[in-house]
């Protein structure tokens, strides 16, 4: 590894040495920092050791660069300096903070240690500076909680069974004292209390980790900084990182940090703002604060946090008493930074303060995580706002969080017949029903076998991740709006309510108390996360496919972004019809087979099925007479539905035995109907049995044994353009052929084609009906004589699912046996038909794009496999110069956002 060039960074006092823009090095916690007091907020001073020096720690067996001790000791001296205190002196010792903070933020998974230089020695100091002994004894305690769980346990890699870690067991011995004193609350103990309860600590915790807890400073500051440093490679990190994505060698920074304490009494706080609402994006600064409280406790639910403002109020925090109204100098203070903070950063941001007799400091900012509701509102008012431009709006939407929009919610109709059996706060939109689970193991395991879970929990935390993923939704009952439930299921955009105090949750039990009824293990409950109601069994779900005024300006704004065409695949006029609606410019996929499955599709199949087992040239055409109208009846809603839009139409291509019934009294009727018996009907049967159905008799294959099929389908859509036209409407039929490997297929149906129109044109007196002629492209051969197919196919549509199946020779069918262990063992990155394979199969489609445009500049090119609704896949069809990507019409929204976000990106 290259030579380390610095490896602390210095911030405070309206100056530092970072800025934002070094999240590598720096972390986002420390980049933030230092740009915060490059801008003159008022931050306590402190330092950061960067990531590369984390990364040295874990290429040399836990160990720094020779360097680290001098460089951290002269920068602690340049806070000593500023602060006019001495880390570890008797009479005027400084106490700093030691943060872990990586590149993208990790709630709650990296550990940090407050009051860190806090000893035997120095509490004397500490007092006689405040005056206040409570307070010293009071963040003594904490220290010992945190260091002795962070430092002396995990770090030292101690996995102590459940329930039996040092923090929960001296969270105990505080609870037993509080009781024994009647005390509500932890700020009720007395500074005898608290003194009383350091002694208990000390003693339990060389009982349980068989060591003192350290009563040197500097042993303390290195502890921390190599407990951070260490919990980069926790086990909740690292499930974390493989969620998220996060490569395992960005490595943490470590900031230390003066202390600023607002558990200094009455008029010192701490608190967490957002510099607007993140669960709905409303453009109004949001917050919740503790008086007298330190870190923390605002997240952790042990206190219920206040409002810090008129518009922070909910159900359950309406009756404190808001920051506005308790320290007003230092909330406008607050205000007007965090409105600084936005405009600097052009972003809604998540801040951190606390107030220390009546001083503000800002201890954190970083850009919020925000539900898909709030992402969309914020894109387009900032937007208007002039804070950010057209692309950058495109870019402050994920499309996850547009599929969240689109999400299932309770139906409205149903939820208004039913009471709900407890309210909560809305953490997470959306609706969800499960089946209650009561740990994150357990919602795991359940949802391993198929099972729709719900999570509930007293409050979650770090530890729950994995079950907090696997569960539809997530139900707490403790904890604000920020607390860890609430942040991680904003960040997943998922259904979660929080604080629902009502809850009386009993683990050992597996039940809950709510409502005078008691809720097992496996009983289902249903949530509408936007309300934060809870409802006792299962209530009907409906799709939020409704109008959405923010989400359709927000999609415009992407429309003007775009290169790349959105159309669907439909094949009925109920779906183009909503397509349209979701901004579907056209038809990318209409499939002709579809009119003979599901529901009203009888009689068609039959005359469908007449047609297959006809055996000679007139018995087939005369059942393709019958079927005509049915054909192109289909055919002409469509194109009407999508009056002026392209549709592509494709003609028949599944193999024919796959209409053959299997049920004997259908077999029966058709054999009537053809005048057969049932011998001669089975060995007509037989003999559309293919052993490869998949590589067999379909596709334009069957159009060449039966040119009369193809004859028919073109004729049908000729026929309801022509009448279309006559109505005063506007059509635009691209008749596709399927299933190509060679030139010659094409023209020869090229040449019915152009019969038929003629044909159509005489018969209905229309001079002209606008339509193209062209191909898909779904065989690796047609990829590669592209150069021929195009001088005679005026469009190519690839189909990537085929292209994938026979590019890869997997068959789609099949690959559920052996993808599974090609993706956990690393042999491919992902699954091939989900996501573009752009290696391989993507350069398949550049061959055939290059060489179809060298023989016909403007052949029009689009994608209609599932692909054309995946992300990734969308840019890739960006990048290789496109004119359009199909998908159906659910995915449309997403589309359209993601061909936005790669035309910005590329
Ligand atoms: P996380 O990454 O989990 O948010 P932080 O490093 O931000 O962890 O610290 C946890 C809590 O401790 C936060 O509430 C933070 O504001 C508080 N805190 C951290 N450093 C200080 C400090 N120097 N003075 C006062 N509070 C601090
Ligand atoms: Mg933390
Ligand atoms: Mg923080």
């Amino acid at each position: 590894m290259a030579k380390i060039e610095k490896m602390v960074y210095f911030f405070g006092a309206g100056k530092a040495e970072g800025n934002a823009k070094m999240k590598e090095l720096l972390g986002g916690k420390g980049a933030n920092l230092a740009e915060m007091a490059s801008l003159g907020v008022p931050v306590p001073p402190g330092f950061t050791i960067t990531t590369e020096v984390c990364t040295y720690f874990y290429q040399n067996e836990r160990k720094y660069p020779a360097q680290l001790k001098v460089d951290v000791e002269k920068a602690l001296a340049g806070v000593e300096q500023i602060m006019d205190k001495k880390f570890g002196d008797a009479a005027n010792p400084l106490l700093v903070s030691v943060r872990s903070g990586a590149r993208s933020s990790m709630p709650g998974m990296m550990e940090t240690v407050l009051n860190v230089g806090l000893t035997e020695k120095t509490i004397p100091g500490l007092v006689a500076l405040s005056g206040d002994e409570r307070f010293v004894y009071d963040a003594y305690r904490r220290l010992m909680m945190m260091y002795s769980d962070v430092v002396m346990e995990k770090a030292a890699g101690i996995e102590p069974a459940d329930d039996m870690g040092i923090r929960k067991q001296l969270e105990r011995v505080m609870n037993e004292l509080k009781k024994q004193k009647g005390c509500k609350s932890d700020v009720d103990l007395t500074t005898e209390d608290l003194k009383n309860l350091c002694a208990q600590f000390k003693v339990k915790i060389k009982e349980v980790l068989k060591k003192e807890f350290p009563d040197d400073p500097m042993k303390q500051l290195w502890g921390g900084i190599e407990a951070v440093f260490a919990s980069w490679d926790g086990k909740r990190a690292i499930s974390y990182r493989k969620i998220e994505g996060i490569p395992d060698d960005w490595g943490t920074a470590v900031n230390v940090q003066t202390m600023v304490f607002g558990n200094m009494g009455q008029d010192s706080a701490t608190g967490v703002a957002f510099t607007r609402n993140p669960g709905n994006g409303e453009n109004k600064f949001y917050g919740e604060y503790l008086v007298n409280a330190q870190g923390e406790d605002v997240v952790a639910g042990t206190r219920t946090p206040a409002p810090i403002n008129e518009s922070s109020k909910s159900e359950h925090n309406k009756d404190e008493v808001s920051l506005e109204k308790k320290m007003p100098a230092a909330y406008k203070e607050l205000f007007a930074i965090q409105d600084k903070l936005e405009e600097h950063y052009r972003d809604m941001l998540d801040i951190e303060f606390t107030i220390e007799n009546s001083k503000l400091f800002m201890l954190q900012c970083r850009v919020g995580k925000r539900n898909g509701p709030a992402a969309v509102r914020m894109a387009v008012d900032m937007l208007k706002e002039k804070l950010i431009t057209n692309q950058m709006a495109c870019l402050r939407v994920t499309p996850a969080q547009i599929d969240e929009l689109l999400h299932p919610i309770i139906d409205p109709v149903a939820e208004r017949q039913h009471k709900a059996v407890a309210k909560g706060l809305p953490a997470g939109p959306g609706g969800a029903k499960g089946q209650i689970v009561f740990s994150a193991p357990d919602a795991v395991a359940w949802a391993k076998q198929g099972k729709k879970v719900i999570l509930v929990r007293e409050e979650t935390n770090p530890e729950d991740v994995e079950g907090m993923r696997a569960a539809q939704a997530i139900l707490t009952a403790r904890g604000g709006m920020t607390s860890h439930a609430a942040l991680v299921a904003r960040g997943w955009g998922r259904c979660c309510i929080v604080g629902c105090g009502v809850l009386e949750v009993e683990y050992a039990k597996k039940q809950l108390h709510v409502d005078g009824k008691v809720l097992k293990e496996g009983d289902w409950i249903t949530l509408n996360g936007t309300k934060g109601l809870v409802y006792e069994g299962q209530l009907p779900m409906i799709d939020a496919s409704r109008e959405n005024k923010e989400l359709d300006d927000f999609l415009k704004i992407c429309d003007s972004v775009r290169k790349l065409g959105i159309r669907t695949n439909a094949e009925t006029p109920a779906d183009a019809a909503k397509a349209r609606q979701f901004g579907a410019e056209g038809i990318g996929l209409f499939r002709t087979e579809h009119m003979f499955y599901g529901k009203g599709s009888d009689e068609a199949l039959f005359l469908l099925r007449k047609m297959i087992m006809s055996n000679t040239k007139e018995e087939r055409q005369k059942a393709i007479d019958q079927l005509y109208p049915f054909v192109k009846k289909d055919i002409k809603g469509t194109l009407e539905a999508m009056d002026n839009l392209p549709v592509v139409i494709r003609l028949l291509d599944p193999p024919l035995h796959e209409f053959v019934p299997q049920d004997a009294q259908k077999r029966a009727g058709l054999a009537k109907e053809l005048n057969i018996n049932a011998d001669e009907f089975n060995k007509r049967a037989d003999s559309l049995h293919e052993s490869n159905p998949m590589m067999g008799h379909r596709g334009v294959r069957l159009g060449i044994t039966y040119p009369e099929v193809s004859r028919m389908q073109i004729k049908a859509v000729f026929e309801a353009a022509a009448e279309l036209i006559k109505a005063g409407k506007n059509p635009y039929p691209e008749i596709m052929i399927p299933v190509v490997c060679d030139v010659k297929e094409i023209e020869f149906q090229l040449q019915i084609a152009k019969e038929v129109y003629a044909e159509v044109c005489k018969k209905t007196g229309v001079k002209e009906i606008r339509h193209m002629f062209g191909t898909m492209i779904e065989i690796p051969r047609a990829a590669l004589v592209a150069g021929q197919i195009a001088e005679v196919a005026e469009f190519f549509s690839y189909g990537t699912n085929d292209l994938t199946q026979m590019g890869f020779g997997f068959s789609r069918d099949d690959i559920g046996g052996f993808l599974p262990d090609y993706v956990s063992k690393g042999i491919l990155p992902g699954d091939p038909f989900q996501s573009i394979d752009q290696v391989g199969i993507g350069e398949l489609i550049k061959i055939g794009i290059e060489r179809g445009r060298k023989a016909r500049k403007n052949l029009e090119v689009g994608i209609c496999g599932e692909h054309g609704g995946d992300p990734a896949s969308i840019e890739f069809c960006h990048k290789v110069g496109m004119d359009y990507v199909s998908c159906s019409p659910f995915r449309v929204p997403i589309a359209r956002l993601a061909a936005a976000q790669a035309a910005v990106k590329n």
